[in-house]
């Protein structure tokens, strides 16, 4: 069975999605009035031609998925974003204790790759889980380099990120090595921390073992909790013990916190000038540091007024707090830009207006695309720039940043505080894009003027068709298109690019999927 070919968000081509860089945009002959003649449809002509579409569908082999998509069209439904967060348990230790074994354990799946390889490096990843009735989020902070070099610093600085996000912290220890320097690094940081913690020795197999277990107390965390996470021995008293302690919802927004004041992370690489633009922008209008998302000391977000409203500036300790950043290491600039994105829902991306675009650059505005969240993109430093860079820089952006040419672009200067007023319209542009849902009836309309002025190319004698669209999301737009044939990238890089001129969208990615459907075999 065909499924969604995550074809085409139209975020330049991410690496492992192939479809999306093969062939050019697909390019139409001719003059086409599809603009004026949408806006001389009504509302109902075009509901009544999208429900025609969609009864049509009846036709084609459809999935339960696709029965889902196609069952969520009715017009005006409920918005999404106010479900309750489930609250988020970390799991945190030095590598190769046994962290993804154990999170295979508590999902009760085989998803979390187990590496026996060291050096491999894997995303922090989270998943949905549940024991006994009780949903939560599991955060696995598996995968960093194992070099040898700085690693306390490594361990601690990627638990730390999780932990903050945490409601109740599992610290998994290696029963058989004992206690380490590096897990004594990690004790450290959880105190400071104050979150609920489970001290789990894991590697426990047998009863034999279990004295090595009885060590742990050394740690000063309480009684260790004897697990095996290879063979499951010990796990469910595990569970029972993390669901007494895990609150019915997120204390502290959960992954992706939902509602509140909108959610804007501040990107760019080091020096580029993103703490200059958080002490402007907050400076003496900082009304609140928030003191819900992290202890008083070391505040993650901080709420700031601008334009009126209050914004949530996410991990914002990580400006603040330098010492990363003079390693000037790569390593921790992704790993604060991930976390950041995880929590945000937009993305203001700092570029150097008087330098050349660096290779940094490009690295940090791929993974706002990977993220999906709306973005913004600022030229810092205006105060520098001269005539001359002008021009160099007028090319750099037609030749380096095409792919991100949706995005709406502030030049400003934080050491003088020059045009800050102009990034709150650039926020709003975005997000509204971000939050943009096409009504399907029109959604349809469009598509059908579209693909009657400038039909799919033939291919193998066939043409394929679009049966049907619909938008199911919203924090990004998601079009789902069904269709008869794969249509060629370079043509869902066309219909994505007449969506924008159509209907806006500045500032947020779109994501077009396919599904290629066939037609049910007649009943005998
Ligand atoms: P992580 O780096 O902390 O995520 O550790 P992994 O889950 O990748 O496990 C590291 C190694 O320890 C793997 O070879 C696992 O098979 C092994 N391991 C994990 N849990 C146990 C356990 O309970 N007992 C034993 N004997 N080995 C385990
Ligand atoms: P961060 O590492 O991205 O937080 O960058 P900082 O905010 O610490 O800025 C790095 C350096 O650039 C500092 O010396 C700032 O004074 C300087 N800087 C930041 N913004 C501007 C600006 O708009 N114009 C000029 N001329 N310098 C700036």
């Amino acid at each position: 069975m065909s499924t969604e070919n995550s074809a085409g968000r139209d975020t330049g081509a991410p690496a492992g999605k192939p479809n999306d860089d093969d062939g050019a945009e697909y390019v139409p002959t001719g003059e086409d009035r599809i603009a004026e003649r949408l806006a001389a449809l009504s509302d109902e002509d075009a509901r009544q031609r999208a429900e025609a579409l969609r009864a049509g569908l009846e036709d084609y082999e459809l999935d339960d998925e696709d029965a889902a998509l196609l069952s969520d069209w009715v017009e005006g439904e409920t918005e999404p974003g106010n479900e309750p967060v489930p609250p988020v348990l970390a799991v945190v230790g030095r590598p190769n204790v046994g962290k993804s074994t154990l999170v295979n354990r508590i999902i009760g799946r085989r998803e979390a790759v187990v590496e026996d390889v060291p050096g491999v490096t894997r995303d922090r990843v989270s998943y949905e889980s549940e024991w006994n009735g009780t949903i939560f989020t599991v955060v696995d902070t598996g995968g960093w380099e194992h070099d040898a070099k700085g690693i306390h610093q490594r361990v601690a600085a990627q638990a730390e990120l999780a932990v903050d996000v945490a409601d109740v912290v599992l610290f998994v220890v290696d029963a058989t090595v004992g206690a380490t320097s590096t897990d004594e690094a990690v004790v450290k940081m959880l105190r400071r921390k104050g979150r609920p913690v489970i001290l789990v020795a894991n590697k426990v197999d047998d009863l034999t073992q279990e004295a090595d277990a009885a060590t742990l107390w050394g740690l000063g965390l309480g009684e260790p909790f004897p697990v095996s996470a290879v063979h499951g021995r010990g796990t469910g008293d595990l569970l029972d013990a993390v669901v007494e302690l895990l609150p019915a919802e997120s204390a502290y927004g959960g992954i992706i916190p939902r509602g509140g004041p909108r959610r804007v992370a501040l990107l760019g690489r080091p020096n580029v000038g993103k703490s200059s633009l958080l002490n402007k922008l907050a400076g003496s209008d900082r009304v609140v540091v928030d003191e819900t998302a992290g202890t008083t000391r070391d505040p993650v977000d901080e709420l700031v007024e601008l334009g009126g409203r209050l914004w949530r500036f996410v991990d914002t300790a990580g400006i603040r707090r330098r010492q990363h950043m003079a390693h000037g290491s790569d390593y921790y600039a992704s790993l604060r830009t991930r976390s950041a994105l995880d929590k945000a829902e937009v993305a203001v991306v700092l570029l150097e207006a008087s330098e050349v675009l660096s290779e940094q650059d490009v690295r940090i505005l791929q993974l706002v695309l990977d993220s999906g969240r709306a973005l913004v993109l600022a030229f810092n430093k205006w105060d520098l720039m001269d005539e001359d860079r002008r021009v160099y820089l007028e090319r750099e952006i037609d030749r380096d940043l095409a792919h991100v040419a949706w995005a709406p672009r502030v030049n400003l200067s934080a050491k003088t505080g020059w045009h800050k007023d102009r990034l709150v319209p650039a926020l709003d542009i975005a997000l509204d894009s971000w939050d943009t849902r096409i009504p399907t009836g029109k959604l349809n309309a469009f598509l059908g003027e579209l693909v009657a002025a400038h039909p799919h190319p033939v291919r193998g004698g066939k043409q394929p068709r679009i049966l049907f669209a619909t938008q199911p999301s919203t924090q990004p737009p998601r079009i789902v298109l069904f269709t008869t044939g794969f249509l060629d990238p370079g043509y869902r890089r066309f219909i994505i690019r007449r969506l924008r001129e159509t209907f806006g969208f500045e500032g947020s990615p779109i994501e077009l999927g396919m599904r290629v459907r066939e037609k049910r075999s007649r009943k005998r």
